[in-house]
């Protein structure tokens, strides 16, 4: 989503003020963090690089510092209170006012600050996405009402609310014009979309899906992050149905322990989490499922743990994400106490990852000798003599081939496993029409 959004700032800079994007920063006029505020590291890391960033100033004063993201939206005037070389601050939902923003810095001399929630009309102000090769991502809704007692969200990023469908369908047919041949579906919980304009209920995300689907030049159709509450048999369906959907889902699920994910405020039990799963692999039977979790959680017992690793054992996911908890300012969470200790959080972690990671590497193992379709969407990162390409299920396969392949899917045989990786060899030298 960060990613998403700081594509959004440069494309908008870029229209505005003709800004073009740098590595250095001694080269740049205008620095913009975009920062996270999701767990304790990341807010501390924006004080940090702000400290740098001071000392740039100092040689170079009219550069200007700006801070978006959720960080900004928490902190607000209290970052250039902290750090009064700070000139531009804005949240997730006024992003598309930096422009402006920075019109006003210049013209006022004065620190600028917004971090209001306006909604719909930031997409409304955007300009048309750049296109650099065959995938994008479509924001398709904002924030989140789920309330996790963890999660700190909705109180950065605002209440859920969607995009209306025509404007998301006009983006990707725009997109798809222009060569897109993958997109990706992006929101905190994209199943909770829903077409506001209309007011329709069946007008679900499963519709939007279907919808998706029927684009012309649209080959692949991915979506982050889906949340279990809305996880509805017409989503299932809807995997069933669609072949463009793919045979991948992030699903967070947090924890195997009832009383843990009672005192998360998720919405569900471990039981109902493993009803989806069970249910949508009824239909995929070769669907691969990631997730993520946080151990730590105040009162996690040992017994809480266990159960964790048991459901990872049985649901059996394809590589995932943990988290040790961190207190949010502000969630119901952050009032209890903080009782498991640091030693044990950092234990429950690596037990956590190396069972995901085995699952993981099982699952790259077993497609040895496959033949996958893959999105070439460029070279390889450490070869740059080779190519790179993504399958269905969302992994990286290095192979020589042709540059003329980029962009296009090609049919490769995987030959072996990497480190987070897979290599292949094309089966074909021609692209596959799809
Ligand atoms: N909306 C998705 C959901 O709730 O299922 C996930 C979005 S969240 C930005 C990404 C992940 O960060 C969460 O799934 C959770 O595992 C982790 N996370 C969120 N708040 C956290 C906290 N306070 N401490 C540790 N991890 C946290």
């Amino acid at each position: 989503m960060n990613a998403y959004d700081s594509e959004k700032m440069a494309d908008l800079l870029y229209a505005s003020h003709g800004l073009e994007k740098t590595e250095h920063a001694e080269e740049a006029d205008v620095i913009v963090l975009n920062t996270c505020s999701v767990r304790e590291k990341a807010q501390e890391k924006v004080f940090s690089d702000l400290g740098r960033l001071a000392e740039l100033k100092l040689e170079k004063p009219h550069l200007v510092i700006a801070v978006g993201g959720c960080v900004a939206s928490q902190e607000g005037e209290a970052i250039v209170a902290r750090a009064p070389y700070v000139d531009l601050v804005f949240g997730p939902q006024t992003l598309h006012r930096l422009p402006a923003l920075l019109d006003e810095r210049r013209r006022s001399g004065r620190a600028q600050v917004d971090i209001s929630f306006p909604e719909i009309e930031k997409f409304d102000a955007l300009p048309p996405a750049r296109v650099e090769g065959p995938t994008a991502f479509v924001s398709i809704m904002e924030g989140c009402s789920k309330y996790c007692s963890f999660c700190v969200v909705p109180y950065t990023r605002g209440e859920e609310f969607s995009r209306p469908i025509a404007d998301v369908l006009r983006e990707i047919t725009d997109l798809a014009a222009r060569g897109v041949k993958e997109v990706t579906l992006l929101g905190q919980n994209v199943n909770a979309w829903l077409d506001m304009d209309s007011g329709d209920e069946d007008l679900d995300f499963a519709a939007l899906l279907e919808a998706v689907s029927a684009i012309p030049g649209i080959a692949r159709i991915r979506y982050t992050t889906s949340h279990p509450l809305e996880f509805t048999q017409r989503l299932i369906e809807a995997h069933a149905r669609l072949p463009k959907l793919v045979g991948q889902v992030h699903l967070p699920v947090q924890s195997g322990s009832d009383p843990i994910l009672q005192a998360m405020k998720r919405g569900y039990t471990a039981l109902e989490y493993k009803s989806i799963i069970r249910r949508l692999r009824a239909v995929c039977p070769q669907i691969s499922i990631s997730s993520d979790f946080i151990v730590g959680f105040p009162g996690e017992t040992a017994a809480d743990f266990a159960a964790t690793l048991k459901l990872i054992d049985e649901v059996g996911f394809d590589g995932s994400y943990g988290f040790i908890y961190s207190a949010r300012p502000g969630t119901p969470a952050a009032e209890l106490p903080d009782n498991v200790d640091a030693a044990t959080k950092l234990s429950r972690l690596q037990q956590l990852l190396a069972k995901t990671d085995a699952e993981a590497a099982r699952v790259a193992q077993a497609m040895v000798g496959t033949r996958q379709r893959v999105l070439v969407d460029g070279h390889a990162k450490r070869d740059t003599a080779e190519l790179r390409g993504r399958t269905d299920n969302n992994r990286v396969v290095n192979f020589p081939g042709s540059s003329r392949l980029i962009g296009h899917f090609v049919d490769v045989t995987i030959t072996a496993t990497a480190h987070y990786s897979l290599r292949g060899e094309v089966v074909t030298e021609e692209p596959v029409t799809t």
